[in-house]
């Protein structure tokens, strides 16, 4: 099965939404929608503010765990209608049942999702100009990292070819 993007997260959002919008007119909604974003979370699959934000976690970027990205959906969007002070409460199961988000998805897409976060490092590189860039996951601490910042600055400096910029040293963050 096709994997997930970012892109298609936001896609699937906004045709979700449309769906949901034939339930509730939008007009009734206690949130508007206002924005999708995908963002590292790993204790929750999606969130929803009473700004109007909707977010993902990116734990869902590789896996095919579109029912569940696409139930998550429809939880948050539940959210954003009913209004996030009214918690998880029977006004909110209630629409939530009308938006069709709680309909049960496969183990095998939890487990995928939980396998993307089997990461016990995630390397953080430091770039020269003062920001940062997440180079990915690794299980345990290398010197290829851990030692970087220690080799002598006359030492040829890594080079992120994605950004364009010299790494000045990695951090590793539990993941
Ligand atoms: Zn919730």
């Amino acid at each position: 099965m096709e994997k997930i993007t970012e892109n298609q997260i936001v896609n699937l959002a906004h045709k979700v939404m449309a769906e949901c919008a034939l339930e509730i007119p939008v007009s009734k909604w206690a949130h508007r929608f206002h924005d999708l974003q995908v963002v590292h979370m790993k204790a929750k699959y999606g969130e929803a503010t009473a700004t109007g934000i909707v977010r993902i976690s990116s734990l869902f970027v590789g896996t095919s765990a579109w029912k569940k990205l696409e139930q998550t959906l429809r939880h948050e969007f539940a959210h954003l209608a009913v209004g996030t002070d009214q918690h998880h409460n029977s006004r909110f199961k209630q629409c939530q049942s009308r938006f069709r988000g709680d309909k049960p998805v496969p183990q095998s897409e939890i487990e995928e999702i939980a396998s993307n976060n089997r990461y016990k490092w995630q390397v953080i590189a430091h770039l020269e100009d003062g920001t940062t860039f997440d180079v990915g996951g690794v299980h345990r601490k290398t010197k290829r990292y851990s030692a970087y910042h220690e080799q002598p600055e006359c030492k040829k400096r890594d080079w992120l070819t994605t950004v364009n910029k010299r790494v000045v040293r990695y951090e590793f963050q539990p993941n």
